[in-house]
């Protein structure tokens, strides 16, 4: 079956659920899909962006709080006195307001790096729990009550049956809208967050914007839970927004399966079920009443992340028949490209640059220049400081001092994705690829620059004419670099030259005037370095600029223009590939320097 069949299937059976089942099953029901709406946000913000919160309750309380206390106020002032008229108009009151303070405390958080960032949200969870009961006019403990019921065109939703259509409405287009984000090239930026920040920076993403971005929809899906959820009991008070359902709402992320939509229901329904069942079990077991359940959520926690660390979902998909995606891309217009400079302009200017870790000096005053249509080379045994120069010319790493000119340009102190827009591409030596996403993701992630369209379209699908363009551009670099075989397979199964070479074509992708390889052909075999030297002479005679990094002397003496050679952080030598092979520091170096 395939999964438009199994999607169908799924919602057939939601929609005749108030017909099959009891109202219990129903109210059940119900609260399943306003907790999977969270667990949904979380998915997003922990499976795929790695941004652990604890505070997720919070926001859901503040949706149902901003609700309640504007549809039940009375003599407001004017200027929000309107909102309380119908609960309709306090949706958007509700996710705003939410998303206001998400915002707060998301550019004062996730900054944070390591654990703070989850002891953060712990903080801000249990501050707002406690604002919620302590506030007068919120009605501190005891809550708000007569909240309205909400009414559309004459139907009311005064009955569980008719509220379960309303949420599972909304749960289905927030998967549907966050599936269509993830599959985006801003979904490709949000999933680089997790594993490979350093990259996507060097391919001009704003990791720091996506991950406000991704922290933001998590709290507009909480408030809008927050938001149904106060008018079906129309009745709030603080005990849902707790810091202890705050974990729950995290625990049905991580045993659904973090990274994936559809993990977010199966975990809300297992714990939601599983905390029912427990609840009038466990007291008669135990002989006492309390919350025995936790105990159980920590143990259930502690296995599923020893068995199925990504959740239960990828188990549940596993036993499903195989389904790979194979989309093959249409024909479009190419994207447009960039203007490029005339051969022999001068790109890159590096000058007296230094670089020092602590008391190691690992560049020492380097200077080098590349032009438009040259290859420079640039050699040395390891541990010369090669790859340090790359990070310092692409921003990755700034240099101590010195300059740093890219067309004319100070670039020396900009940050890596500022320095990618203005047509510098590079790929790392350790390779940087999200081993899980295929090949013609990665690749496209080179070209994410190249795209305009955002969050919203790309959550409603409507970036689509763009998103063709750029899997087409990424897939005419594969097919450039010789791997149209491999586009669909995931980066991570591939020989590791493959993967250098995938690494290539991603920066191609960029539509660079500048192309920095750091040992592009280690791990290659005879041929495919022949291809690899064919692909970049043709690169050159396009007039692009080269500076490449590279171990086999026999590579870089047929193919490069000029060579500059480097040993313990300073260049020892420069000038025509068969100058440099002749002279004595630079055979020296290379003997002395086994590598
Ligand atoms: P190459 O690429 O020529 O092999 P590198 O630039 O990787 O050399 O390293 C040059 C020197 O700088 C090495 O001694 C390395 O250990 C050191 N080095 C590189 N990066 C760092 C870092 N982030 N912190 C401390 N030392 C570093
Ligand atoms: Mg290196």
């Amino acid at each position: 079956m395939s999964a438009r069949s199994w999607i169908a299937g799924f919602v057939i059976l939601l929609a005749l659920g108030p017909v099959l089942l009891p109202e219990f099953h129903i109210t059940l029901l119900n609260y399943i899909g306003l907790y999977a709406l969270v667990a949904l946000g979380l998915v997003l913000l922990t499976g795929v962006g790695g941004l652990t919160s604890f505070g997720q309750a919070a926001f859901v309380g503040i949706g149902a709080y901003t609700t309640a206390y504007l549809t039940t106020t009375d003599g407001l002032p004017d200027m929000v006195a309107w909102l309380g008229v119908s609960p309709w108009l306090t949706l958007p009151a509700s996710v705003l307001m939410t998303m206001a303070v998400a915002a707060l405390l998301g550019l004062l958080t996730l900054r944070l790096s390591g654990h703070y960032l989850p002891l953060g949200t712990i903080a801000w969870g249990i501050s707002l729990y406690y604002l919620f009961g302590n506030v007068s006019f919120l009605g501190g403990h005891t809550g708000v009550s007569g909240i309205p019921a909400l009414s559309l065109l004459g139907v009311d939703f005064k009955s569980g049956r008719n509220f379960y259509y309303l949420i599972w409405a909304v749960v289905l287009a927030a998967l549907w809208a966050t599936q269509n984000l993830l599959d985006s090239r801003e979904g490709r930026a949000i999933r680089a967050l997790k594993g490979g920040a350093v990259m996507a920076e060097a391919m001009g993403v704003d990791t720091a914007r996506s991950k406000l971005v991704i922290f933001l929809i998590a709290a507009a899906f909480a408030a809008v839970s927050g938001w149904l959820y106060a008018h079906m009991q129309r009745f709030v008070n603080p005990t849902p927004f707790g810091l202890h359902i705050g974990i729950e709402y995290l625990f049905m992320a991580v045993i659904g399966g973090a990274g994936q939509v559809w993990g977010a229901l199966v975990g809300a329904g297992l714990i939601t079920i599983l905390k029912q069942w427990l609840q009038d079990t466990l007291p008669g077991v135990f002989g006492a009443s309390g919350n025995f359940e936790i105990i159980v959520f920590g143990l259930l926690m502690i296995f599923v992340l020893h068995r199925a660390r990504d959740g239960l979902w990828p188990v549940i998909v596993k036993l499903l028949p195989a389904r790979t995606v194979r989309r093959e891309v249409g024909a479009t217009d190419p994207l447009p490209l960039r203007t490029k400079p005339a051969p022999g302009t001068l790109l890159l200017d590096v000058k007296d640059a230094v670089k020092t870790f602590g008391g190691l000096t690992a560049n020492n005053r380097m200077s080098l220049s590349v032009k438009a249509g040259e290859i420079l080379a640039l050699i040395g045994p390891n541990g010369a400081g090669k790859s340090t120069l790359f990070n310092l010319i692409t921003g990755v790493d700034p240099p101590t001092s010195g300059e740093v000119s890219f067309l004319g340009g100070r670039i020396d102190g900009m940050a890596a994705r500022d320095i990618a827009r203005l047509g510098m591409s590079r790929t790392f030596q350790h390779v940087r690829l999200l081993s899980a996403m295929s090949v013609l993701e990665n690749v496209a992630i080179g070209a994410h620059l190249r795209g305009r369209r955002g969050v919203g379209a790309a959550a409603l699908h409507l970036e689509r004419a763009e998103e063709r363009r750029l899997l087409a551009e990424s897939a005419r670099q594969i097919e450039r670099v010789g791997l149209a075989e491999q586009k669909f397979e995931p980066a991570g199964s591939l020989a590791l030259g493959q993967q250098r070479t995938v690494e290539i074509a991603r920066a191609l992708a960029a539509d660079p005037a500048l192309l920095l390889l750091d040992e592009p052909a280690a791990g290659l075999r005879y041929l495919e370095k022949q291809a690899l030297a064919d692909l970049l002479r043709r690169l050159r005679d396009e007039g692009m600029g080269i500076l490449l990094v590279e171990h086999d002397m026999d590579f870089v003496m047929g193919l490069a223009d000029h060579v500059v050679v480097m040993e313990f952080g300073e260049k020892i030598a420069e000038g025509l590939p068969e100058e440099v092979q002749g002279n004595p520091d630079v055979i020296e170096a290379y003997l002395g320097g086994v590598d």
